[in-house]
Order: structure tokens, then sequence, then C-alpha cells
């Protein structure tokens, strides 16, 4: 049992507190009693002494970091989740790129691996990621690709395939497809996205040129199986929002219920972009990185899905000077994001109990009694000072 104390980032606002946790939260103490006067809507960065504690954040978007990538296999999912660790990652989803089709289902294979021993590991008592590479829990995989349209690819290799029955059916014989990026007009995907919602997994729209009709249709279908709908990378590789033509942008936006990533390196996407988009769907916006091997790593040439990437200036680019992923991390995402006039606490929710909610974890995104001890400590300046997993120490 331990206990920490600082200002502390509540579902019902900042305020200084002690929290006290094993592997879950047994009580939080909000000192003094009553509210400091900083509600939900403000930022109180600095207001007190000690640290600020928040939730652990949770990356539904992550191909790699530290030199290792999802597509590696096993040791690379471990890597990346050790690496991303370091910087308040405690749940992630690795992810897949688009690429000849049995390298995916290897990858999902590996992501499979990682899942069991962390598992075994937890049930021995280890940290999450076992001894020798402890990292944030491994939740899923999200499968980007090859699922999108040949046309809107982005940074995502020419290998892009309908998402005919037998596919999808491999694809959920992993057991481990947590979310998939879907472009909503090609010829299968009404029904792929059927199947896959009513399997559980989020269909999150992406790397798509459909119109706002076809996304709402999809939309639909997802939601007739019982599915959670998302926006993959909101704004990125997909139809812009128009005065006449909403675009996938524009549903993602006026859709009340669908969730949507976004990466906020300000790279991606302006921080004048991400206000408008947080203000029209704050609860349902969730901050991403979309890293890849190069993120951690000095600048210079990298790879990305077999291709050569150049990572310089906060960005990583094909030859073409294509945005390839991003060398974001999340604590900085949180910065960015506080940065451009977004409270902590909101902030805080775009990174932990937005993502939560869309991933269906009922055990994690907040800090309260009984959940998950899946805490991020940081400096006043927002700088990771440590990082706990199920009430453990994985950094810092
Ligand atoms: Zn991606």
């Amino acid at each position: 049992m331990r206990t920490i104390r600082g200002t502390v980032v509540l579902p019902d606002g900042v305020r200084e507190a002690a929290v006290t946790f094993d592997r879950f939260i047994v009580a939080v103490q909000v000192e003094g009693g009553a509210p400091d006067g900083t509600g939900p809507g403000a930022t109180s960065v600095g207001a007190g002494a000690g640290p600020v504690i928040l939730p652990g954040f949770i990356d539904t978007h992550v191909h790699g970091g530290g030199g290792a990538d999802t597509m590696d296999g096993a040791a690379g999912v471990a890597a990346l989740a050790a690496f991303h660790a370091r910087h308040g990652v405690t749940t992630l989803l690795p992810t897949t790129i688009t690429n000849p089709w049995g390298n995916v289902v290897a990858a999902l294979r590996g992501v499979a691996e990682v899942m069991a021993e962390q598992a075994a590991a937890e049930a021995a008592g280890e940290p999450a990621g076992g001894a020798a590479a402890a990292g944030g829990a491994v939740v899923g995989a999200h499968l980007e690709g090859p699922f999108i349209n040949p046309h809107r690819l982005g940074a995502q290799p020419p290998h892009a395939v309908e998402p005919t029955e037998g596919l999808v059916a491999e694809a959920l014989a992993s057991g481990v497809v947590r979310v998939v990026t879907m472009a909503p007009e090609l010829e299968h995907a009404t029904t792929a996205a059927r199947t896959f919602a009513a399997a559980g997994t989020r269909v999150s729209f992406g790397h798509t040129n459909a119109t706002a009709a076809q996304v709402i249709a999809v939309a639909e279908a997802v939601r007739a199986s019982g599915g959670t709908v998302g926006f993959t990378h909101l704004f990125n590789a997909m139809t812009q929002l128009g005065s006449r033509e909403p675009g996938a942008v524009g549903v993602a936006l006026a859709d009340p219920e669908a969730f949507a990533e976004l990466i906020l390196d300000l790279h991606h996407v302006h921080a004048t972009t991400f206000r408008a988009a947080h203000a029209a769907k704050e609860g349902r916006l969730h901050l991403i990185t979309d890293a890849i091997r190069a993120c951690g790593m000095a600048e210079g040439v990298s790879e990305l899905g077999g291709q050569k990437v150049m990572a310089r200036g906060g960005a990583a680019r094909l030859e073409d000077g294509t945005l390839a992923g991003s060398v974001l991390t999340l604590d900085r995402a949180l910065r960015n994001a506080v940065a451009s006039g977004v409270a902590l606490a909101a902030a805080s929710r775009a990174l932990s109990g937005v993502p939560a909610a869309y991933l269906g974890l009922r055990d994690r995104g907040s800090i309260a009694v009984g959940a998950r001890a899946d805490l991020v400590i940081m400096s006043p300046e927002l700088d990771v000072l440590e990082v706990i997993v199920a009430g453990r120490r994985v950094a810092g």
C-alpha cells in the first residue's frame, strides 16, 4: 500500500488530494475536504507544491517507439509498450500497418503472445509486461489497414485489400482485434463492419474518400449490430468538412455518439483545428500518438511498413514528404493540449477517460476508488516523474 499526495486530476475536477493504492486505488482523500476553487474547467498546473497526478494514458493507435514496431512481432510489441510507459502510457493497442496479409496476421499473433505473457505475469504478481520489459497493459490490437481505400493511403504501403468474409474471419480468429480502421466506401465494408461490430471490435473510419452519406450508412450498420463507431486520426487521410459535402470529418463532428482519435503533434492538425474539434466533441475526442519506430530515437532515417522514413524536426515523413505516423509521445500531447488552451482536466480526459469509454474498459481511465492503480505522476510543468501500472512502478 502506498499513498501519494499532489494536485490530482479527479473525475469532478482538479484537487489537492492524497491517493492510496495497491493494485487498485483504495482511497482518495481530498485535502481540506473542499474543492480548492479549481473546477473541471480550470487549469491548476502548479497550483500545489507537489506533483500533478493523473490517470494513466491510453493510446489506441501506436505503431512503435524506441526503435521497435508492432510489425516486428512479440518482442517489438513488448519493447514499444515499455518505451511508451516512460511517457505515461499505461494501456495501449499496438497498431498494425497495411502490409501483405501474412505479415499482418503474424503481427496480430505477436500482440496475442504479449497479452498472454502479461496475463501470466499479472497472475504471478509480476509487473505488467513481465520483469524483462515492464510496460503498459496491452489490451488488444488496432488493425489499421489493409481494409482501406487504395487512393487514400497516406503513408500506408500499397497493400490495401477488400475486407472479404475470409479475411475478416482470419483477423478475428487472432482474438485481439479491438479496433479496426476501415474505409466505409469499400464494396465489402458494410458486411465486414457488421461482423467486426458483433465481435466487439470498434469500427473506426479512416483512410477514406467516402461521402458523408457513405459514412453514415456504415455507422448505422455498426450500431445495428451493437457496435461502437470511431474515426481514425480525425482530419488526416479522410474527406474534409465542406459547406455542401460534410465528408467523413463532418460526420465525425456532428455525430454525438461517435468517438474520434486525433494526433496532437501540431504537424498533423493545427492547434486551432484541435480546439474546434474539442469544442464539438468533448467527451468523445481522444488523443493518440500514431507513433512509429523512430519515436524516441535520434533524428534521421527510419522505417514504417517496409518504407524508408525520415524523422526530422519533430515529424516523420516518407521521401515524397507525406507525414508517416508521428514521433509524438502522449505526455507531449497533453502539454500541447494544455498549451492550446484546453483545461488540464479536459486534456487529461482526452488521454484517459475518453479512450477507456471508447474501448469499454470500465476498470480504468480515471482516479477513483476501485479503479486499477494506473497513474502518471508529473511535475508542475507536466514532465513525467513516475508511471505506475496496476500499482507497480514501470518508469521513474
Ligand atoms: Zn497509424
